[in-house]
Protein backbone atom coordinates (compact mmCIF):
# COMPACT_ATOMS: atom_id res chain seq x y z
CA UNK A 1 0.00 0.00 0.00
CA UNK A 2 1.10 3.49 -0.42
CA UNK A 3 3.54 5.47 1.81
CA UNK A 4 6.97 5.80 3.26
CA UNK A 5 8.28 2.27 1.54
CA UNK A 6 6.64 3.44 -1.93
CA UNK A 7 8.27 6.70 -1.54
CA UNK A 8 11.34 4.61 -0.71
CA UNK A 9 10.72 1.81 -3.03
CA UNK A 10 10.69 4.41 -6.11
CA UNK A 11 14.50 6.23 -5.04
CA UNK A 12 15.88 2.63 -4.76
CA UNK A 13 14.42 2.11 -8.35
CA UNK A 14 16.22 5.60 -9.68
CA UNK A 15 18.92 4.90 -8.16
CA UNK A 16 20.12 1.66 -9.01
CA UNK A 17 23.96 1.57 -9.71
CA UNK A 18 23.63 5.15 -9.30
CA UNK A 19 23.25 5.58 -13.07
CA UNK A 20 21.06 8.30 -14.26
CA UNK A 21 19.09 6.57 -16.77
CA UNK A 22 15.67 7.28 -18.51
CA UNK A 23 15.51 3.80 -17.73
CA UNK A 24 15.54 3.50 -14.00
CA UNK A 25 13.76 6.54 -14.38
CA UNK A 26 10.42 4.58 -16.45
CA UNK A 27 10.94 1.41 -13.79
CA UNK A 28 10.44 3.53 -11.19
CA UNK A 29 7.66 5.78 -12.46
CA UNK A 30 5.83 2.10 -13.05
CA UNK A 31 5.84 1.08 -9.75
CA UNK A 32 5.00 4.62 -8.43
CA UNK A 33 1.79 4.34 -10.73
CA UNK A 34 1.18 0.89 -9.50
CA UNK A 35 1.33 1.88 -5.53
CA UNK A 36 -1.00 5.16 -6.27
CA UNK A 37 -3.26 4.13 -8.99
CA UNK A 38 -1.75 6.31 -11.77
CA UNK A 39 -2.65 6.31 -15.75
CA UNK A 40 0.26 8.66 -17.03
CA UNK A 41 2.84 10.66 -15.27
CA UNK A 42 4.61 13.61 -17.47
CA UNK A 43 7.75 15.08 -15.22
CA UNK A 44 7.95 17.78 -16.42
CA UNK A 45 6.26 20.32 -19.14
CA UNK A 46 7.07 22.95 -21.48
CA UNK A 47 10.43 21.19 -21.94
CA UNK A 48 12.77 22.88 -25.17
CA UNK A 49 13.91 20.59 -27.77
CA UNK A 50 17.67 21.01 -27.55
CA UNK A 51 18.30 19.15 -30.53
CA UNK A 52 21.07 20.28 -32.63
CA UNK A 53 18.66 20.89 -36.02
CA UNK A 54 15.92 22.71 -34.10
CA UNK A 55 19.06 24.97 -32.80
CA UNK A 56 19.23 25.79 -36.30
CA UNK A 57 22.22 23.48 -37.55
CA UNK A 58 21.69 21.53 -40.37
CA UNK A 59 19.10 24.30 -41.06
CA UNK A 60 18.91 25.89 -44.41
CA UNK A 61 16.15 28.37 -43.32
CA UNK A 62 18.51 29.57 -40.62
CA UNK A 63 18.43 29.64 -37.10
CA UNK A 64 15.29 28.26 -35.18
CA UNK A 65 15.16 29.86 -31.86
CA UNK A 66 15.60 26.88 -29.18
CA UNK A 67 12.55 27.81 -27.44
CA UNK A 68 10.07 27.61 -30.07
CA UNK A 69 10.08 24.05 -30.16
CA UNK A 70 8.53 22.27 -27.13
CA UNK A 71 7.81 18.40 -26.45
CA UNK A 72 6.31 17.02 -23.52
CA UNK A 73 7.96 13.90 -21.89
CA UNK A 74 5.69 11.09 -20.81
CA UNK A 75 8.04 9.01 -18.59
CA UNK A 76 4.95 6.34 -18.25
CA UNK A 77 1.66 5.63 -19.28
CA UNK A 78 -0.77 2.64 -18.69
CA UNK A 79 -1.21 1.28 -22.03
CA UNK A 80 -4.88 -0.37 -20.96
CA UNK A 81 -6.29 3.38 -20.11
CA UNK A 82 -7.35 5.92 -22.23
CA UNK A 83 -9.38 7.96 -19.25
CA UNK A 84 -8.03 9.67 -16.70
CA UNK A 85 -9.08 12.26 -13.96
CA UNK A 86 -7.28 16.00 -13.23
CA UNK A 87 -3.73 15.69 -12.84
CA UNK A 88 -2.08 16.17 -9.34
CA UNK A 89 -0.11 19.35 -10.94
CA UNK A 90 2.90 20.98 -9.10
CA UNK A 91 4.65 23.92 -10.77
CA UNK A 92 8.36 24.93 -10.91
CA UNK A 93 10.44 27.88 -11.63
CA UNK A 94 13.37 26.79 -14.59
CA UNK A 95 15.77 29.73 -14.20
CA UNK A 96 14.73 33.37 -14.01
CA UNK A 97 11.98 33.17 -16.85
CA UNK A 98 10.93 29.56 -17.61
CA UNK A 99 8.37 27.22 -15.69
CA UNK A 100 7.36 23.76 -16.36
CA UNK A 101 4.70 21.66 -14.46
CA UNK A 102 5.38 17.82 -13.19
CA UNK A 103 2.09 15.64 -13.67
CA UNK A 104 0.36 12.57 -12.57
CA UNK A 105 -3.20 11.50 -14.23
CA UNK A 106 -4.99 9.59 -11.93
CA UNK A 107 -7.06 6.74 -13.07
CA UNK A 108 -10.50 8.37 -13.41
CA UNK A 109 -13.11 8.28 -10.39
CA UNK A 110 -9.32 7.94 -8.30
CA UNK A 111 -9.56 9.98 -5.07
CA UNK A 112 -6.79 10.35 -2.52
CA UNK A 113 -6.15 10.87 0.75
CA UNK A 114 -4.09 14.20 2.31
CA UNK A 115 -1.51 11.86 3.29
CA UNK A 116 -1.21 10.64 -0.06
CA UNK A 117 -1.20 13.61 -2.13
CA UNK A 118 1.38 15.10 -0.49
CA UNK A 119 3.29 11.75 -1.02
CA UNK A 120 2.56 11.88 -4.97
CA UNK A 121 3.85 15.62 -4.37
CA UNK A 122 7.29 14.47 -2.92
CA UNK A 123 7.36 12.05 -5.30
CA UNK A 124 6.88 14.47 -8.16
CA UNK A 125 9.64 16.58 -7.28
CA UNK A 126 11.72 14.20 -6.98
CA UNK A 127 10.63 13.13 -10.54
CA UNK A 128 10.93 16.49 -11.50
CA UNK A 129 14.82 16.63 -10.10
CA UNK A 130 16.12 13.77 -11.25
CA UNK A 131 14.50 14.61 -14.98
CA UNK A 132 16.75 17.95 -14.90
CA UNK A 133 19.99 15.55 -13.84
CA UNK A 134 19.14 13.78 -17.04
CA UNK A 135 18.76 16.60 -18.89
CA UNK A 136 22.18 18.43 -17.82
CA UNK A 137 24.07 15.26 -18.34
CA UNK A 138 22.24 15.10 -22.28
CA UNK A 139 23.26 18.60 -23.15
CA UNK A 140 27.16 18.15 -21.44
CA UNK A 141 27.09 15.03 -23.52
CA UNK A 142 25.55 16.69 -26.73
CA UNK A 143 28.32 20.16 -25.94
CA UNK A 144 30.97 17.30 -25.67
CA UNK A 145 30.06 16.31 -29.15
CA UNK A 146 29.21 19.78 -30.54
CA UNK A 147 31.99 22.53 -32.22
CA UNK A 148 31.60 25.62 -30.02
CA UNK A 149 31.92 28.26 -32.81
CA UNK A 150 29.67 26.41 -35.40
CA UNK A 151 27.60 24.06 -33.11
CA UNK A 152 28.14 21.20 -36.00
CA UNK A 153 29.32 17.97 -34.53
CA UNK A 154 32.65 17.74 -33.77
CA UNK A 155 34.82 14.97 -34.97
CA UNK A 156 33.25 12.65 -31.64
CA UNK A 157 29.76 13.97 -32.54
CA UNK A 158 30.55 12.92 -36.12
CA UNK A 159 32.08 9.34 -35.37
CA UNK A 160 28.68 8.60 -33.45
CA UNK A 161 26.66 9.33 -36.24
CA UNK A 162 28.28 8.11 -38.47
CA UNK A 163 28.79 4.58 -36.92
CA UNK A 164 25.02 5.07 -36.95
CA UNK A 165 24.55 4.89 -40.57
CA UNK A 166 27.55 2.06 -41.01
CA UNK A 167 25.63 -0.18 -38.30
CA UNK A 168 22.59 0.41 -40.54
CA UNK A 169 24.50 -1.47 -43.66
CA UNK A 170 24.14 1.47 -45.78
CA UNK A 171 27.73 3.35 -45.51
CA UNK A 172 28.44 2.14 -49.29
CA UNK A 173 25.96 4.81 -50.91
CA UNK A 174 28.04 7.80 -49.43
CA UNK A 175 31.17 9.76 -50.15
CA UNK A 176 33.42 10.89 -47.35
CA UNK A 177 34.68 13.93 -47.27
CA UNK A 178 37.61 15.99 -45.96
CA UNK A 179 37.14 19.80 -46.95
CA UNK A 180 39.75 22.69 -45.85
CA UNK A 181 38.82 26.59 -46.78
CA UNK A 182 41.05 27.55 -49.37
CA UNK A 183 43.69 30.33 -48.15
CA UNK A 184 41.52 31.08 -45.29
CA UNK A 185 44.39 32.90 -42.85
CA UNK A 186 44.55 35.53 -45.16
CA UNK A 187 40.91 36.19 -45.23
CA UNK A 188 41.11 36.05 -41.49
CA UNK A 189 44.16 38.24 -41.29
CA UNK A 190 42.52 40.60 -43.84
CA UNK A 191 39.43 41.25 -41.87
CA UNK A 192 40.57 40.06 -38.13
CA UNK A 193 39.90 37.25 -35.99
CA UNK A 194 36.09 37.72 -34.63
CA UNK A 195 35.27 38.52 -38.49
CA UNK A 196 37.06 35.39 -39.54
CA UNK A 197 35.09 33.22 -36.75
CA UNK A 198 32.10 34.93 -38.32
CA UNK A 199 32.95 33.86 -41.66
CA UNK A 200 33.73 30.09 -40.76
CA UNK A 201 30.31 30.34 -38.75
CA UNK A 202 28.37 31.50 -42.22
CA UNK A 203 30.64 28.91 -44.49
CA UNK A 204 29.34 25.59 -41.46
CA UNK A 205 25.87 26.78 -41.92
CA UNK A 206 26.02 27.22 -46.10
CA UNK A 207 27.29 23.75 -46.09
CA UNK A 208 24.59 21.94 -43.66
CA UNK A 209 21.99 23.68 -45.17
CA UNK A 210 23.22 22.23 -48.14
CA UNK A 211 22.98 18.23 -46.89
CA UNK A 212 19.96 16.56 -45.83
CA UNK A 213 18.96 14.89 -43.20
CA UNK A 214 20.37 11.69 -43.86
CA UNK A 215 23.93 13.33 -44.10
CA UNK A 216 26.38 14.84 -41.98
CA UNK A 217 28.49 17.15 -41.70
CA UNK A 218 31.13 18.28 -39.04
CA UNK A 219 33.51 20.86 -38.09
CA UNK A 220 37.04 19.37 -36.68
CA UNK A 221 37.59 23.13 -35.55
CA UNK A 222 39.54 25.85 -37.66
CA UNK A 223 38.89 25.74 -41.50
CA UNK A 224 38.40 22.14 -41.38
CA UNK A 225 35.16 20.18 -42.05
CA UNK A 226 34.41 16.08 -42.84
CA UNK A 227 31.00 15.49 -44.26
CA UNK A 228 29.48 12.32 -45.19
CA UNK A 229 26.91 13.09 -48.49
CA UNK A 230 25.02 10.35 -50.41
CA UNK A 231 27.03 9.15 -53.81
CA UNK A 232 23.98 10.64 -55.69
CA UNK A 233 24.68 14.04 -54.46
CA UNK A 234 28.59 14.38 -55.68
CA UNK A 235 28.50 16.38 -58.44
CA UNK A 236 25.95 19.30 -56.27
CA UNK A 237 27.67 19.17 -53.68
CA UNK A 238 31.22 19.40 -55.10
CA UNK A 239 29.78 22.25 -57.38
CA UNK A 240 28.26 24.21 -53.98
CA UNK A 241 31.95 23.45 -52.74
CA UNK A 242 33.59 24.91 -55.08
CA UNK A 243 32.38 28.85 -54.23
CA UNK A 244 30.44 29.59 -51.40
CA UNK A 245 30.21 33.56 -50.43
CA UNK A 246 29.84 34.70 -47.03
CA UNK A 247 29.40 38.30 -45.43
CA UNK A 248 32.12 40.92 -44.10
CA UNK A 249 31.89 44.35 -42.50
CA UNK A 250 34.45 46.23 -43.82
CA UNK A 251 34.56 49.91 -42.86
CA UNK A 252 30.81 50.69 -43.15
CA UNK A 253 30.24 48.34 -45.83
CA UNK A 254 29.17 44.44 -45.69
CA UNK A 255 31.25 42.80 -48.76
CA UNK A 256 30.59 39.34 -49.99
CA UNK A 257 34.17 37.33 -49.53
CA UNK A 258 33.89 34.26 -51.75
CA UNK A 259 35.88 31.45 -50.10
CA UNK A 260 37.10 28.18 -52.22
CA UNK A 261 37.92 25.04 -51.01
CA UNK A 262 40.34 21.87 -51.04
CA UNK A 263 38.67 18.75 -51.14
CA UNK A 264 40.14 15.35 -50.56
CA UNK A 265 37.20 12.67 -51.21
CA UNK A 266 36.53 9.10 -50.44
CA UNK A 267 33.98 6.94 -52.81
CA UNK A 268 33.84 4.74 -49.51
CA UNK A 269 33.82 0.64 -50.83
CA UNK A 270 33.27 -2.29 -49.23
CA UNK A 271 36.64 -2.57 -48.03
CA UNK A 272 36.23 0.05 -45.33
CA UNK A 273 38.54 -1.63 -42.52
CA UNK A 274 37.66 1.29 -39.74
CA UNK A 275 35.54 3.91 -38.72
CA UNK A 276 38.57 6.21 -38.71
CA UNK A 277 39.30 5.57 -42.40
CA UNK A 278 36.44 7.47 -43.20
CA UNK A 279 38.33 10.82 -41.81
CA UNK A 280 41.87 9.58 -42.30
CA UNK A 281 41.50 8.44 -45.74
CA UNK A 282 39.95 11.99 -47.47
CA UNK A 283 42.39 13.86 -45.32
CA UNK A 284 45.28 12.18 -46.59
CA UNK A 285 43.39 13.07 -50.33
CA UNK A 286 42.85 16.21 -49.30
CA UNK A 287 46.90 16.48 -48.61
CA UNK A 288 47.54 15.33 -51.70
CA UNK A 289 45.33 17.42 -53.01
CA UNK A 290 46.92 21.11 -51.12
CA UNK A 291 50.49 19.67 -51.33
CA UNK A 292 51.64 17.60 -54.51
CA UNK A 293 48.86 18.34 -57.02
CA UNK A 294 47.96 21.82 -56.11
CA UNK A 295 44.40 20.77 -57.28
CA UNK A 296 41.00 22.11 -55.73
CA UNK A 297 39.51 18.04 -55.55
CA UNK A 298 41.34 14.99 -54.80
CA UNK A 299 40.29 11.32 -54.79
CA UNK A 300 41.28 8.25 -52.68
CA UNK A 301 42.79 5.65 -54.76
CA UNK A 302 44.73 2.51 -54.41
CA UNK A 303 47.67 4.89 -56.13
CA UNK A 304 47.74 7.59 -54.10
CA UNK A 305 47.71 5.13 -50.58
CA UNK A 306 50.18 3.17 -52.15
CA UNK A 307 52.72 6.67 -52.72
CA UNK A 308 51.65 7.50 -49.10
CA UNK A 309 52.62 4.50 -47.83
CA UNK A 310 55.91 5.06 -50.31
CA UNK A 311 56.68 8.33 -48.67
CA UNK A 312 56.10 6.78 -44.74
CA UNK A 313 58.47 4.52 -45.59
CA UNK A 314 61.20 6.70 -47.45
CA UNK A 315 60.78 9.10 -44.39
CA UNK A 316 61.36 6.26 -41.49
CA UNK A 317 64.18 5.00 -42.46
CA UNK A 318 65.56 8.23 -44.14
CA UNK A 319 68.06 9.38 -40.91
CA UNK A 320 69.25 5.64 -40.64
CA UNK A 321 69.88 5.45 -44.38
CA UNK A 322 71.93 8.67 -44.12
CA UNK A 323 73.88 7.55 -40.54
CA UNK A 324 74.59 4.34 -42.19
CA UNK A 325 75.92 6.32 -45.29
CA UNK A 326 73.43 4.16 -47.57
CA UNK A 327 73.16 6.74 -50.10
CA UNK A 328 76.06 6.48 -53.00
CA UNK A 329 77.40 8.90 -55.69
CA UNK A 330 77.45 8.66 -58.90
CA UNK A 331 79.27 10.84 -61.31
CA UNK A 332 77.85 11.61 -64.66
CA UNK A 333 80.67 12.95 -66.97
CA UNK A 334 80.77 16.28 -69.22
CA UNK A 335 82.58 16.08 -72.29
CA UNK A 336 83.54 18.81 -74.29
CA UNK A 337 82.25 17.75 -77.78
CA UNK A 338 84.50 19.77 -79.64
CA UNK A 339 88.02 18.03 -78.21
CA UNK A 340 85.96 14.71 -76.79
CA UNK A 341 87.84 15.69 -73.42
CA UNK A 342 86.22 15.29 -69.88
CA UNK A 343 85.16 18.24 -68.87
CA UNK A 344 83.43 17.73 -65.27
CA UNK A 345 81.03 15.76 -63.69
CA UNK A 346 77.69 15.76 -61.97
CA UNK A 347 77.33 14.04 -58.69
CA UNK A 348 73.59 12.21 -58.64
CA UNK A 349 72.84 10.06 -55.76
CA UNK A 350 70.97 7.02 -55.53
CA UNK A 351 70.04 4.98 -52.20
CA UNK A 352 71.93 1.83 -52.47
CA UNK A 353 69.10 -0.71 -50.30
CA UNK A 354 69.27 -3.91 -49.15
CA UNK A 355 69.37 -5.02 -52.49
CA UNK A 356 68.00 -2.75 -54.81
CA UNK A 357 69.81 1.15 -55.83
CA UNK A 358 66.72 3.34 -55.50
CA UNK A 359 66.96 6.22 -57.93
CA UNK A 360 66.60 9.72 -56.56
CA UNK A 361 63.08 10.09 -58.24
CA UNK A 362 62.02 7.98 -56.09
CA UNK A 363 62.55 9.32 -52.90
CA UNK A 364 64.11 13.30 -53.50
CA UNK A 365 60.28 14.96 -54.46
CA UNK A 366 59.58 13.30 -51.29
CA UNK A 367 62.19 14.89 -48.86
CA UNK A 368 61.72 18.07 -50.56
CA UNK A 369 57.86 18.02 -49.71
CA UNK A 370 58.29 17.11 -45.79
CA UNK A 371 61.54 19.60 -45.34
CA UNK A 372 64.52 16.48 -45.18
CA UNK A 373 66.35 17.31 -48.45
CA UNK A 374 68.86 19.26 -47.06
CA UNK A 375 70.96 16.72 -44.67
CA UNK A 376 70.98 14.38 -47.78
CA UNK A 377 72.13 17.44 -50.30
CA UNK A 378 74.82 18.16 -47.90
CA UNK A 379 75.84 14.75 -47.10
CA UNK A 380 76.06 14.64 -51.28
CA UNK A 381 78.22 17.93 -51.34
CA UNK A 382 80.18 16.15 -48.67
CA UNK A 383 80.81 13.10 -50.22
CA UNK A 384 81.36 15.01 -53.70
CA UNK A 385 84.41 17.47 -51.58
CA UNK A 386 86.13 14.03 -49.98
CA UNK A 387 86.12 11.81 -53.28
CA UNK A 388 87.83 14.74 -55.04
CA UNK A 389 90.20 14.78 -51.85
CA UNK A 390 91.07 11.45 -52.78
CA UNK A 391 91.39 11.94 -56.44
CA UNK A 392 94.04 14.48 -55.62
CA UNK A 393 95.89 12.16 -53.58
CA UNK A 394 95.72 9.41 -55.45
CA UNK A 395 97.61 11.89 -58.11
CA UNK A 396 94.99 12.38 -60.32
CA UNK A 397 93.70 15.85 -61.45
CA UNK A 398 90.18 16.60 -60.94
CA UNK A 399 87.51 17.83 -62.45
CA UNK A 400 84.82 20.31 -61.35
CA UNK A 401 81.89 18.07 -59.82
CA UNK A 402 78.56 19.81 -59.96
CA UNK A 403 76.16 18.98 -56.52
CA UNK A 404 72.34 19.57 -57.07
CA UNK A 405 70.93 21.85 -54.43
CA UNK A 406 67.09 21.91 -53.93
CA UNK A 407 65.83 24.95 -54.01
CA UNK A 408 63.85 24.16 -50.60
CA UNK A 409 67.13 24.30 -48.94
CA UNK A 410 67.87 28.29 -49.25
CA UNK A 411 65.38 29.21 -46.60
CA UNK A 412 68.82 28.65 -44.73
CA UNK A 413 70.42 31.94 -45.18
CA UNK A 414 74.07 30.37 -44.19
CA UNK A 415 74.11 27.63 -47.11
CA UNK A 416 76.44 29.34 -48.86
CA UNK A 417 78.84 30.05 -45.91
CA UNK A 418 77.99 26.02 -45.18
CA UNK A 419 79.09 24.99 -48.48
CA UNK A 420 82.32 27.10 -48.61
CA UNK A 421 83.23 25.81 -45.50
CA UNK A 422 82.82 22.25 -46.76
CA UNK A 423 85.10 22.69 -49.05
CA UNK A 424 87.51 24.48 -46.98
CA UNK A 425 87.57 21.66 -44.69
CA UNK A 426 89.05 19.34 -47.93
CA UNK A 427 90.99 21.58 -48.33
CA UNK A 428 89.78 22.00 -52.45
CA UNK A 429 89.72 25.20 -54.90
CA UNK A 430 86.59 26.96 -54.18
CA UNK A 431 86.48 26.23 -58.26
CA UNK A 432 86.27 22.34 -57.99
CA UNK A 433 82.86 22.46 -56.89
CA UNK A 434 79.49 23.64 -58.99
CA UNK A 435 76.07 24.43 -57.44
CA UNK A 436 73.75 23.46 -59.75
CA UNK A 437 69.68 25.24 -58.67
CA UNK A 438 66.38 24.75 -60.77
CA UNK A 439 65.24 28.26 -61.92
CA UNK A 440 62.08 29.42 -60.73
CA UNK A 441 59.23 31.34 -61.18
CA UNK A 442 58.30 32.18 -57.99
CA UNK A 443 58.77 36.44 -57.27
CA UNK A 444 60.07 35.87 -53.61
CA UNK A 445 62.15 32.50 -54.31
CA UNK A 446 63.52 34.66 -56.48
CA UNK A 447 65.18 37.33 -54.48
CA UNK A 448 66.39 34.28 -52.09
CA UNK A 449 67.88 32.40 -54.88
CA UNK A 450 69.83 35.65 -56.29
CA UNK A 451 71.31 36.11 -52.88
CA UNK A 452 72.44 32.73 -52.60
CA UNK A 453 73.67 32.38 -56.09
CA UNK A 454 75.63 35.98 -55.44
CA UNK A 455 76.98 34.50 -52.37
CA UNK A 456 78.61 31.58 -53.56
CA UNK A 457 80.07 33.10 -56.77
CA UNK A 458 81.51 35.53 -54.74
CA UNK A 459 83.00 33.31 -52.94
CA UNK A 460 84.84 31.82 -55.96
CA UNK A 461 82.25 28.66 -56.00
CA UNK A 462 80.97 27.62 -58.99
CA UNK A 463 76.57 28.56 -59.88
CA UNK A 464 74.54 26.58 -62.60
CA UNK A 465 71.24 27.03 -63.24
CA UNK A 466 69.53 23.68 -63.88
CA UNK A 467 67.09 22.40 -66.51
CA UNK A 468 66.90 26.01 -67.73
CA UNK A 469 63.93 26.24 -70.31
CA UNK A 470 61.67 23.54 -68.63
CA UNK A 471 59.91 26.04 -66.90
CA UNK A 472 59.54 29.56 -67.94
CA UNK A 473 62.51 30.89 -67.83
CA UNK A 474 62.87 34.62 -68.53
CA UNK A 475 65.43 36.65 -69.51
CA UNK A 476 65.54 37.99 -65.98
CA UNK A 477 67.68 34.58 -64.90
CA UNK A 478 70.61 35.69 -66.89
CA UNK A 479 70.28 39.26 -65.94
CA UNK A 480 69.59 39.00 -62.03
CA UNK A 481 71.45 35.69 -61.04
CA UNK A 482 75.15 35.58 -60.63
CA UNK A 483 75.83 32.18 -62.40
CA UNK A 484 78.98 30.58 -64.64
CA UNK A 485 76.46 27.85 -66.58
CA UNK A 486 73.34 27.56 -67.66
CA UNK A 487 71.97 23.94 -68.13
CA UNK A 488 69.83 23.90 -71.06
CA UNK A 489 67.44 21.55 -70.38
CA UNK A 490 66.50 18.03 -72.38
CA UNK A 491 63.62 18.61 -73.53
CA UNK A 492 64.60 20.89 -76.24
CA UNK A 493 66.42 18.07 -78.36
CA UNK A 494 63.48 15.78 -76.81
CA UNK A 495 62.45 15.62 -79.99
CA UNK A 496 62.47 13.20 -83.58
CA UNK A 497 63.57 16.56 -85.60
CA UNK A 498 64.26 19.76 -84.27
CA UNK A 499 61.82 23.15 -84.21
CA UNK A 500 63.02 25.78 -86.56
CA UNK A 501 62.11 27.91 -83.29
CA UNK A 502 63.84 26.51 -80.25
CA UNK A 503 67.16 26.57 -82.88
CA UNK A 504 66.58 30.33 -83.47
CA UNK A 505 65.97 30.40 -79.37
CA UNK A 506 68.66 28.30 -78.72
CA UNK A 507 71.25 30.18 -80.72
CA UNK A 508 70.07 34.09 -79.14
CA UNK A 509 70.36 32.59 -75.52
CA UNK A 510 73.89 30.91 -75.86
CA UNK A 511 74.95 34.11 -77.98
CA UNK A 512 74.00 35.84 -74.77
CA UNK A 513 75.20 33.89 -72.45
CA UNK A 514 78.96 33.66 -73.90
CA UNK A 515 78.67 37.49 -73.78
CA UNK A 516 77.61 37.85 -70.65
CA UNK A 517 80.29 35.21 -70.09
CA UNK A 518 77.98 32.50 -69.02
CA UNK A 519 78.88 28.61 -70.09
CA UNK A 520 76.36 26.73 -71.55
CA UNK A 521 76.25 22.90 -71.33
CA UNK A 522 73.08 20.87 -72.59
CA UNK A 523 72.15 17.66 -70.78
CA UNK A 524 70.26 14.56 -71.52
CA UNK A 525 72.56 14.27 -75.17
CA UNK A 526 71.75 10.48 -76.43
CA UNK A 527 71.89 10.64 -80.23
CA UNK A 528 74.78 12.27 -82.55
CA UNK A 529 72.09 14.52 -84.22
CA UNK A 530 70.57 15.87 -81.53
CA UNK A 531 74.83 16.42 -80.55
CA UNK A 532 74.91 17.88 -84.26
CA UNK A 533 72.13 19.95 -83.42
CA UNK A 534 73.29 21.65 -80.06
CA UNK A 535 76.54 22.43 -82.20
CA UNK A 536 74.86 24.12 -84.52
CA UNK A 537 73.52 26.23 -82.52
CA UNK A 538 76.63 27.06 -79.98
CA UNK A 539 76.77 24.46 -77.40
CA UNK A 540 79.47 22.28 -77.78
CA UNK A 541 79.81 20.67 -73.91
CA UNK A 542 77.54 18.11 -73.35
CA UNK A 543 76.08 15.77 -70.63
CA UNK A 544 74.28 12.42 -71.48
CA UNK A 545 74.22 9.00 -72.67
CA UNK A 546 75.34 9.62 -75.53
CA UNK A 547 78.81 9.76 -73.95
CA UNK A 548 78.01 8.00 -70.62
CA UNK A 549 75.26 8.00 -68.14
CA UNK A 550 76.04 8.14 -64.54
CA UNK A 551 79.12 6.18 -63.15
CA UNK A 552 80.15 4.64 -60.16
CA UNK A 553 82.86 5.51 -58.77
CA UNK A 554 85.28 3.36 -59.21
CA UNK A 555 84.08 3.74 -62.96
CA UNK A 556 84.80 7.57 -63.09
CA UNK A 557 88.47 7.13 -61.34
CA UNK A 558 89.64 4.98 -64.40
CA UNK A 559 87.86 8.04 -66.81
CA UNK A 560 89.93 10.65 -64.69
CA UNK A 561 93.09 8.83 -65.09
CA UNK A 562 92.71 9.31 -69.17
CA UNK A 563 90.31 12.04 -69.96
CA UNK A 564 90.29 11.42 -74.08
CA UNK A 565 87.01 9.73 -75.51
CA UNK A 566 87.96 7.80 -78.68
CA UNK A 567 84.57 8.32 -80.40
CA UNK A 568 83.40 10.05 -83.06
CA UNK A 569 79.70 10.26 -84.66
P1 LIG B 1 69.20 16.64 -62.90
O1 LIG B 1 70.00 17.38 -61.92
O2 LIG B 1 68.63 17.41 -64.03
O3 LIG B 1 70.10 15.46 -63.38
C1 LIG B 1 70.10 14.96 -64.68
C2 LIG B 1 69.30 13.73 -64.77
O4 LIG B 1 69.18 13.37 -66.14
C3 LIG B 1 69.94 12.53 -64.09
O5 LIG B 1 68.90 11.68 -63.64
C4 LIG B 1 70.65 11.84 -65.23
O6 LIG B 1 70.88 10.48 -65.02
C5 LIG B 1 69.67 12.06 -66.34
N1 LIG B 1 70.32 12.00 -67.63
C6 LIG B 1 71.54 12.43 -67.97
N2 LIG B 1 71.78 12.20 -69.27
C7 LIG B 1 70.68 11.63 -69.77
C8 LIG B 1 70.31 11.16 -71.08
O7 LIG B 1 71.05 11.23 -72.05
N3 LIG B 1 69.08 10.63 -71.23
C9 LIG B 1 68.24 10.51 -70.19
N4 LIG B 1 67.03 9.95 -70.41
N5 LIG B 1 68.53 10.96 -68.94
C10 LIG B 1 69.75 11.51 -68.74
P2 LIG B 1 68.89 11.15 -62.17
O8 LIG B 1 70.25 10.79 -61.74
O9 LIG B 1 67.82 10.14 -62.12
O10 LIG B 1 68.48 12.44 -61.35
C11 LIG B 1 67.23 12.98 -61.50
C12 LIG B 1 67.14 14.24 -60.73
O11 LIG B 1 67.23 13.99 -59.33
C13 LIG B 1 68.23 15.22 -61.00
O12 LIG B 1 67.98 15.89 -62.18
C14 LIG B 1 68.16 16.10 -59.79
O13 LIG B 1 67.11 17.04 -59.95
C15 LIG B 1 67.76 15.13 -58.73
N6 LIG B 1 68.96 14.80 -57.96
C16 LIG B 1 69.88 13.84 -58.17
N7 LIG B 1 70.81 13.87 -57.18
C17 LIG B 1 70.46 14.88 -56.33
C18 LIG B 1 71.00 15.42 -55.12
O14 LIG B 1 72.04 15.02 -54.61
N8 LIG B 1 70.33 16.46 -54.54
C19 LIG B 1 69.19 16.97 -55.08
N9 LIG B 1 68.59 17.97 -54.46
N10 LIG B 1 68.68 16.49 -56.21
C20 LIG B 1 69.30 15.47 -56.85
MG1 LIG C 1 71.37 18.66 -61.98
MG1 LIG D 1 68.82 18.85 -65.04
Amino acid sequence: MPGTDSILRFCRALLVDDKVSMENFSKAAALYCKDYDLAKVVPATDIPDGSPRSMGMNSPKGPVKPSTVHKELIIYEDPDITEYGEPIRQGYKIGDVGKADSLSYPKKGKEYTEAELNEIEIIQAMSFYYFGRIRLEETIQKSAMTQYLTGLPNSGGYMARVSEIFNSGNIGNYDAYYINVKGFGMVSKKFGFRQGDEMIRQFAHAIAGFVSEDEIVAHLGGDNFVALVKKAHYAAFVAMLSEVTVHAVQGDKTVDVKLGTTIGVWHIDKDMRELSELISLPAIALNAAKNVLHQPICHVSDELLYQVSEQKRVLERFPAAIRNREFVLFYQPKVDSKTNMLAGAEALVRWQGSDEIIPPGAFIPILEREGAIRALDLYVLEQACMDIRKWIDMGLEPVQVSVNISRKDLDDRTLPFQICDMIDRYKLDHNLIQIEITETTDETEHGIMADFLSKLYDMGISTAIDDFGSGYSSLSTLRNFKISTLKIDRSFINNDTFSKNDEIILSDIIHMAGMLGVEVITEGVERPDQLEFMQKVGCNLIQGFLYDRPLPTDVFTERLKDKVYNISF
